[in-house]
């Protein structure tokens, strides 16, 4: 049996962290790629659960083998790559693979995955979006307008993927992803019950 791929991308700020986490530990059937990273672990990150933090000469070393699907640099400081084989396992597997990625990845992925399932993750409005990369206005102005003009860029390439989730309320997100992904138990909205 083989399992398949699926990439969850769209504009940094839209939520797509949370929104895995919470895929990640409702629905365990699901396997979730871990991304390498040259960036440094935040408070509270894990290497080997959010990423395998590497240094530029293991990340160097990796793409000189092919150990990776797709690799892009994100917010022009540091480079986020998917290892392959891991995914190559888990599709042998009959896995069902997400893989969480900027756009630029998304793109390289449906150059030598065409068959995968490609999922935008969208803001309600883009007030919200925008609300959500101002954040709590410790950045100056001209780096809230760079987010916002990147993020400009990566709405406008919702027409390039098979369906788009609106992220609104957390478990509803879940749920429409849990359908889309045909996964068996999604525990995100309660059964109805039968009287
Ligand atoms: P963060 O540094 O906030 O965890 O992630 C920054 C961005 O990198 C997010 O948009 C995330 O989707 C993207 N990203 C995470 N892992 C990968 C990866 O393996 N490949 C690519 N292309 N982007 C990634």
């Amino acid at each position: 049996m083989t399992g398949r791929v699926a990439v969850l991308a769209g504009p940094s700020g839209v939520g797509k962290g949370t929104v895995v986490a919470r895929l990640r530990d409702e629905v365990p059937e699901l396997w979730v790629s871990v991304s390498v990273t040259t960036r440094s672990p935040r408070p509270g990150e894990v290497d080997g659960l959010n990423y395998w933090f590497i240094s530029d000469s293991e990340f160097d070393d990796l793409v000189a083998r092919d150990g990776l699907l797709e690799w892009a640099v994100v917010h022009r400081t540091a480079r986020y790559g998917t290892p392959l084989q891991p995914v190559l396992d888990a599709v042998a597997d009959g896995r069902t693979c997400l893989l969480e990625l900027d756009l630029a990845g998304a793109r390289q992925v449906r150059k030598v995955l065409p068959e995968a399932q490609f999922i935008f993750l969208a803001p309600p409005s883009w007030e919200v979006l925008e609300a959500r990369l101002r954040g709590r206005g410790t950045e100056d102005e001209a780096a809230v307008g760079r987010r916002l003009e990147t993020a400009r860029t990566e709405m406008a390439a919702v027409t390039e993927f098979d369906h788009v989730v609106v992220n609104g309320e957390l478990g509803a997100t879940v749920a429409d992803l849990v359908s889309l992904l045909r996964l068996g138990s999604g525990l995100s909205r309660p059964t109805p019950s039968v009287t």
